[in-house]
């Protein structure tokens, strides 16, 4: 018998909201010194009222509509009970039957791992409060835990995908496609290490060609998106290996072990809570208007897919290009602004953009992330998109050579000069008139006598020395060509003397 993985996936993002879901203080919980960003609300105190985050349904709204979803007309919160330390309340504002967006979905674009594309449906995004955060010190006896409150009421997204997924790789994909989204819409940082974007996997298998739903588990605790492919992937295993043997799989909870590689149970369906869900009474219901949606959907970016596609015919980028530069917005932005800043048309700009991309790609992406981390963007950088667009014309231009347009940028990367200023300055501008460069040559052929007898004792291969002393004292302006046959010149008239 063929097996059939079934994946749904459920994200957890938090807004990047400046104030907490339900009361005024600020959500910056991570930089901030522990329980300093409390009040009575988020501390749990009897008697206090919460009151919704307008920021925060906006752009849960905003993720619905670039997710394809219905916006609901009318949506409410309840409450979630149950009992953990780190659940103050003894129960979560989160949103149970109407959730603020609904039925939409997401489509893969084809890779070499999602061969033809895939669509995953979105069943829903609601909107809940993250709860507070607790360390463990020790264990037995001696053993307790340090509560931060900080974290409790940051506004949480999070998205529930139908059970549509059907590989590990198509689960990769869409967890990429869904952080590339939320950071495009500026809407949260959805960063697995910091936990500002979580990812809980629930996975079972069928008969291949069956459409029937059968017994999942849910897998927790995995905070990169490799850990959440190596969970699927054992899991998808373990069960087939399970079914194989004629065992019958349990509805659990399941935590992954990533130093192991494997899942372990964590919580079995009879041990599993009961939320008993009602309608929170402190908060009243929420009509969204259809103008306000109306005014988000014309708000929305154009996202990384539609983007790189526009990028590979308005620009000629090759796949590989568009998606790097796609990758982030700020990166895509930059590059625009780079191309944009001369008005070049038809050939000319695909020329001048393709040279772009190499250099943001390349050599400035190179420069960033040493000094910044590979996950910083390039929003910020000294390099103008302006000024490195004249530094593309004076390499497209052969006025310096690749090795001079490197160092001119490493220069703007750390003092933001205009490159003109750092080629004249150094004296980078390519030399290839005979004027000036005979006379660097014939010194170097006076400094070089053995090279120069190597050469005429039948050493050809002694020119690309002397080339060498030439290109090191005039610091990589000389042109390679101009110069190496000057050189074979200078030294047929030194045979011939
Ligand atoms: P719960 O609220 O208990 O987490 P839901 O019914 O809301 O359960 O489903 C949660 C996730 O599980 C969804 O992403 C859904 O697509 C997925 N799911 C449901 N049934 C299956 C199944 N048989 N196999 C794999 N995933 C499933
Ligand atoms: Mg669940
Ligand atoms: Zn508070």
């Amino acid at each position: 018998m063929e097996y059939e993985p079934v994946i749904g996936l459920e994200v957890h993002v938090q807004l990047r909201t400046r104030s907490k879901m339900f009361c005024g203080c600020a959500a910056d919980y991570q930089t901030a010194g522990p329980n300093t960003r409390v009040c009575p609300v988020c501390m749990a105190m009897p008697g206090v009222l919460p009151v919704i985050n307008r920021r925060a349904v906006e752009f849960t709204i905003m993720a619905g509509l670039a997710l394809n979803c219905s916006i609901s007309e009318t949506t409410k919160f309840d409450r979630k009970n149950y009992g953990y330390p780190d659940l103050m309340k003894g129960y979560q504002i989160s949103q149970f039957d109407l959730p603020i967006a609904y039925d939409g979905y997401m489509d893969l674009a084809p890779s070499e791992t999602v061969p033809g594309g895939h669509r995953v449906g979105i069943t829903r995004i609601h909107l809940e409060e993250d709860v507070a955060r607790l360390t463990h010190v020790g264990t037995g006896r001696g053993g307790y835990s340090l509560m931060d409150i900080n974290r409790a009421g940051v506004p949480l997204m999070e998205t529930v995908s139908e059970p549509d997924i059907r590989s590990a790789e198509q689960a990769e994909a869409y967890i990429l496609e869904l952080q590339s989204t939320m950071r495009y819409l500026g809407i949260s940082t959805a960063n697995m290490e910091e936990g500002s974007f979580r990812c809980d996997a629930n996975v079972s298998i069928r008969p291949k060609g069956s459409d029937e739903l059968r017994t999942r588990v849910e897998v927790k605790n995995m905070n990169r998106v490799r850990a959440v492919v190596r969970a699927i992937e054992y899991e998808i295993d373990r069960q087939t290996r399970m079914a194989e043997a004629g065992e019958r799989l349990e509805q659990e909870t399941r935590g992954w072990d990533d130093d192991n590689g494997v899942t372990l149970s964590q919580r079995s369906k009879e041990e599993a809570n009961d939320y008993r869900y009602f309608p929170e009474p402190d908060l009243p219901p929420l009509y969204i208007d259809r103008a306000l949606v109306e005014e988000i959907r014309a708000s929305i970016p154009e996202l990384a897919g539609s983007r790189r596609v526009r990028f590979e015919t308005e620009y000629g980028l090759s796949s590989y290009d568009a998606k790097l530069l796609t990758a982030r917005r700020e990166t895509a932005d930059y590059f625009e602004s780079v191309v944009l800043s001369r008005d070049h048309s038809g050939d000319a700009i695909r020329a001048f953009a393709k040279e772009a991309a190499n250099w943001i790609n390349g050599e400035l992406a190179r420069l960033h992330n040493s000094s910044n981390g590979l996950d910083s963007d390039l929003a910020d950088t000294r390099v103008k998109p302006a000024q490195l667009a004249t530094l593309v014309e004076l390499f497209q231009t052969r006025a310096i050579s690749n090795n001079a347009a490197k160092q001119v940028l490493a220069d703007m990367f750390v003092t933001g000069r205009d490159p003109e200023d750092v080629v004249d300055e150094k004296k980078l501008r390519k030399v290839d008139d005979s004027e000036s460069l005979l006379p660097v040559i014939d010194a170097v052929i006076d400094e070089n006598p053995k090279a120069v007898d190597d050469y005429l004792s039948g050493k050809e291969t002694a020119i690309r020395f002397l080339l060498g002393q030439v290109m090191k004292a005039t610091r990589g302006a000389a042109d390679a060509n101009t110069a190496s046959q000057m050189i074979a010149e200078r030294l047929e008239t030194v045979r011939k003397a």
